[in-house]
Order: structure tokens, then sequence, then C-alpha cells
């Protein structure tokens, strides 16, 4: 150790803007923001050329659908992030401010009920890149699950939002069916025949849409697309699991005054270094809810965002 040239300053200058250092070396990680997950051949190709030509030759891929060219040196930095950029890519992801967001493929999985892919992007344009220079109390994750499968466990980020398709279920145009195809199809077993009749347990039916068009007398001929919206999750030395709020939101235009609102309220009301989960804890969730359902906390908006607030953020990784 005693022979690195650079600096903790230069080190803490350069995290800032995604670089990590490779223990025990002068070398770092860049790490590249992917947006959601999909990044074009082009963009592969120019990252390829990139790792070998100022890393180490190697590309890492991280938990949050960032990529890592290792082995960068620390004067080659500037040098590589004016390459990468050459594809529009670049480098960042540290800081207690919103992170890159993580979304699954729900846009083109069989089970996808959202555009994943198109809601992270809005995201990351409104909020990733908007309030890059919003400093919060600690880190605050988003994630988005295509469908209640929960492939990239959106209730354990600070908000996660899982896709919905609520089944318009017409009671009337039940036949009571010996063998009902609706309850065959439910996963979870939320819809049960009952004296004769289909009947869905709305408390455990988590909107998977499966059901729909399964009757043959057209009892779930459609569903309403929605947006649930966990709040409070977190994975790592503490471990939360995000509840979701008491409304399913029915519209992109929604979600995301509920995501700017759950920012905001956590930059106002959050104190330094505590997590969001705690953050709710402490203020109560209903407290929290109530907040993220009115609209009283954009009025504030201006006002939050010039307070000097967090300026030592919490996050240390
Ligand atoms: S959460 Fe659903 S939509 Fe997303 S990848 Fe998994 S199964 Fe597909
Ligand atoms: S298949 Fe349709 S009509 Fe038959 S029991 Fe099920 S919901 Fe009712
Ligand atoms: S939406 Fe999914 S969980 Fe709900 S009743 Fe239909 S199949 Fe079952």
């Amino acid at each position: 150790m005693a022979n690195l040239k650079v600096t903790a300053e230069d080190e803490k200058r350069v995290k800032a803007l995604g670089f990590l250092r490779n223990k025990g070396t002068d070398n770092f990680s860049g790490r590249i923001i992917t947006v959601n997950g999909k990044i074009t051949a082009a963009q592969n190709k120019c990252l390829s050329e990139a790792a070998e030509l100022y890393g180490n030759g190697n590309i890492t891929f991280t938990s949050r659908l960032t990529i890592e060219v290792q082995g960068i040196p620390y004067d080659k930095i500037e040098d590589f992030r004016a390459y990468i950029a050459k594809e529009g890519l670049v480098t960042g992801g540290t800081g207690s401010k919103v992170r890159p967001i993580v979304c699954c493929k729900g846009t083109t999985c069989q089970y996808g009920l959202i555009d994943t892919f198109g809601l992270s992007e809005k995201i990351h344009e409104e909020f990733y890149n908007g309030y890059a220079d919003v400093k919060l109390p600690h880190k605050f994750k988003i994630g988005i699950g295509g469908c209640p499968n929960n492939c990239i466990k959106p209730d354990l980020n600070d908000l996660g939002i899982i896709g919905q398709n609520i089944p318009n279920y017409d009671e009337d145009l039940c036949m009571g069916c010996k063998k009902c195809s609706v309850e065959e199809a439910c996963p979870i077993g939320a819809a049960y025949s009952e004296d004769g009749v289909l009947k869905i347990d709305t408390e455990s039916c988590n909107n998977c849409g499966r059901c729909i068009g399964k009757c043959h007398f057209d009892a779930i001929e459609d569903g309403q697309t929605g947006y649930k919206v966990a709040i409070g999750g977190m994975w790592g030395k503490r471990v939360n699991r995000g509840i979701p709020l008491n409304k399913i939101f029915t519209s992109e235009e929604e979600v995301m005054s509920v995501v700017e609102k759950a920012i905001l309220l956590y930059r106002e009301q959050g104190k330094t270094g505590e997590r969001f989960a705690q953050t709710i804890e402490r203020l109560g969730f209903d407290n929290v809810e109530a907040q993220l359902l009115s609209d009283d906390i954009l009025s504030r908006k201006q006002e939050i965002l010039e307070a000097q607030l967090h300026l030592t953020g919490g996050a240390t990784c």
C-alpha cells in the first residue's frame, strides 16, 4: 500500500465520477450506466475496445445492471470517459442520491405487464439525470418489475414498482362450470369456486392477469394495466421488505409523480445517514403514504430542492 500514488482525495474525486479503486492498486473500475440494462451492439463493441485500450481487458456486470471495466490507470480515466462518450455512454452511479435504475426485461418477457424498459428510461432521465445534483440522506434505489413474479426483487429497493393487470371480473356472467378454467389458470389459488360461482380473493390476488381471457363465457374478458408501488425496501447490512401503497396506479404519469414525491419527501424529512425505510419507520407508514397520495409536497418542490441539506450524505458504497 505504501507505494500507491493516487491520494485518498483523488480517489474520492473519481469515485463521484463512477470510478472505484481496484484494491491495493492505482487502477480503477469504471462503472458505466446502462439506463435500463440494455445496450446496443455498437455500445458493446465500444466498451470492449475501451476495456482493451484503457483497462485490463475484463468487463464485469453489477447486480444493478451497470457494467464495470476493470484495471483503468488513474491517469487514463479521462481518456476512457471520452472514448465511451462516442457511443453516448457515461460513468457514474455512486453517492447519496438516486442510483441507477434497475428493471427486468418485462417489455419483452412473456409475463411482462408493463413497458419496463420504457419506464426505466423515463425515470432515469427524470430522476437519475434530472436529480443528479440533489443530495439525499443516503442512496435511493428504484427497481421496476414487469409482473408479480418479482424477478428483480422490486420491493427490496427504496422504491419498487411492480406491473399489474387487474382482472375485470363480471360475476353475473359466471355459469358455475364444473371445472373452472379461471380457477385452473390462477397460479396462487386466489380464484376459487364457491357455491357454484367463481370468486376472486382480492386480498391474495396479486394482479398477475393470468386469468384474463380464460373464461369461455367471457366473465373475465379484460383487465386494467396498473403499477403497484412498494416503499422502504432495502437489502444489505440491514434487510427490509418494502410495503405496498394502498393504491394501484393506472398511468405512468401517476407513477412518475409518486416517485418524485417519494424522493422529495426523503430529502426533506429524512435524516442524513438514514435509509428511506428508517425515515418511513420514524414518520409512520400511514403518514408517509398520505403525503405520497396527496400533492402537498409538490407545492414545496422548489424550496426542498434549494434547501442546504445532506451536504455530506450517508452512503459509503
Ligand atoms: S418479473 Fe415478470 S416480466 Fe419481469 S422478467 Fe420476471 S417474469 Fe418477466
Ligand atoms: S369458467 Fe367462467 S363461467 Fe365457468 S366457472 Fe369459471 S368463471 Fe365461471
Ligand atoms: S390476476 Fe392472477 S392472482 Fe389474481 S385471480 Fe387472476 S390469475 Fe389469480
